[in-house]
């Protein structure tokens, strides 16, 4: 055999995730690796903590990155607040919703499905009605960002309704952690979970996730064991919650750490309402392109996501060959439409440190010179002047 270094080649990364990474943070996962329960890095994930806690913006003590993807943190949550036989309401808009069904469902509880269109926010009147119809509900649960269909829903009025029927929240916000308005205690969400692949431009493998006291107390007079060992937040606190006592539970993945920590520094070098701000700009100036170069959203204005951006494939043209083009001639990754919008739209993200005026132009420029177009960047660029 003779099998050499794997070098990939630098892309512009402009998909649903994971977003390009900062330099800074693939340069603080080449520190040296020390142990896990060295004092210097438990030093460190106490600071972890606490910008995870500013990320959030969360007082929440139970604030920590668990050891695996996003797709583990909605797990975490399900599989910690969900009992057998225990009703669910799941709002789904999109594919993350019907993940969110299936968690639920190998949970062991009954779901109660809010079913939303896709490319729309959700419905709070029809979440409203259920929450009515089911008293006996003890979770609503919802995705902030929907990363398939580029909607953003109201989160502090799903919120607000889910408590006045008592039930507890979980909240998916995988894609909108930095880039989108975001407020865990002001909107008293009570179990939320994201990811550090997508706004917060951290390598991908990480899953921040936060529990309120409420959370907490459902999960510690739980009268059936959480069935998943791995992700049972009743361990995991003895290793992420006792100050300098720290049990070994699972060796944490340290130097993956290290980009968290150093990628969170970022976000609060920059101020998370400064990031929600920059997304906005870029969204904005990316649209006016698109639309210049006749192509249309698919989410109305008022429900869109900044960082995640679907348009429609223009008339007798072949999607899969335009991304593939960009890919291979521009090292520009863009992403292909998912479940029911898969053929029909392109999702261009704009994420994390992605979210820049060089990006949008790029892409933009790519566009116009791949579909034989005009007109993308100067629409863009009138919006910069502003
Ligand atoms: C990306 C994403 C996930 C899953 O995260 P992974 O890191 O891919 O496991 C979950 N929910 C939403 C909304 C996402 O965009």
């Amino acid at each position: 055999m003779s099998i050499t270094s794997f070098h990939p080649p630098r892309r512009t990364l402009m998909g649903p995730g994971p977003s390009d990474v900062y330099s800074r943070v693939t340069e603080a996962l080449s520190r040296p690796t020390i142990g896990h329960l060295d004092p210097m890095f438990v030093g460190m994930m106490d600071e972890v903590k606490q910008l995870l806690q500013y990320a959030f913006r969360t007082q929440n003590a139970l604030t920590l990155p668990v050891s695996a993807p996003g797709s583990a943190g909605m797990e975490t949550c399900f599989a910690n607040l969900v009992e057998p036989g225990e009703k669910v309401i799941v709002c789904i808009n999109g594919v993350f919703g019907i993940r969110m069904k299936e968690n639920v469902e190998r949970c062991g509880g009954e779901t109660v499905i809010v079913q939303g269109e896709w490319g729309r926010a959700v419905d709070p009147a029809a979440v409203e009605e259920t929450l009515k119809a089911h008293p006996d509900a003890v979770i609503l649960a919802f995705v902030h960002a929907e990363t398939s269909t580029g909607a953003r829903s109201d989160a502090e009025k799903l919120c607000a309704l889910a408590r006045q029927h008592n039930c507890l929240t979980i909240v998916d916000a995988v894609t909108s952690l930095g880039g989108s308005e975001l407020e865990v205690d002001a909107w008293g969400i009570d179990a939320i979970y994201s990811g550090t692949q997508k706004c917060l431009s951290c390598v991908p493998g990480l899953s921040p996730v936060s529990f309120n006291q409420r959370a907490v107390d459902k999960i510690q007079n739980r009268k059936t064991k959480v069935q998943s060992w791995f992700l049972d937040l009743n361990l995991v606190m003895g290793y992420w919650g006792k100050g300098a006592k720290r049990a070994y539970h699972h060796t944490a993945p340290v130097n993956a750490l290290y980009a968290l920590h150093e990628a969170l520094v970022i976000l609060q070098e920059e101020g998370i309402e400064n990031s929600w701000k920059r997304h906005q700009l870029h969204h904005n100036a990316l649209v006016a392109g698109l639309e210049a170069m006749g192509m249309s959203m698919v989410v109305p204005a008022d429900e869109r996501l900044a960082q995640l951006n679907l348009v429609t494939v223009p008339e007798g043209v072949d999607e899969a060959a335009v991304r593939a083009e960009l890919l291979e001639a521009y090292n520009l990754e863009i992403g292909a439409g998912l479940g029911d919008f898969a053929g029909k739209v392109w999702r261009i993200g704009l994420m994390g440190c992605a979210a820049t005026k060089t990006n949008a132009l790029f892409c933009l420029g790519a566009l116009e010179a791949v579909l034989g177009k005009s007109g993308g960047c100067k629409a863009a660029m009138e919006i910069y002047q502003k």
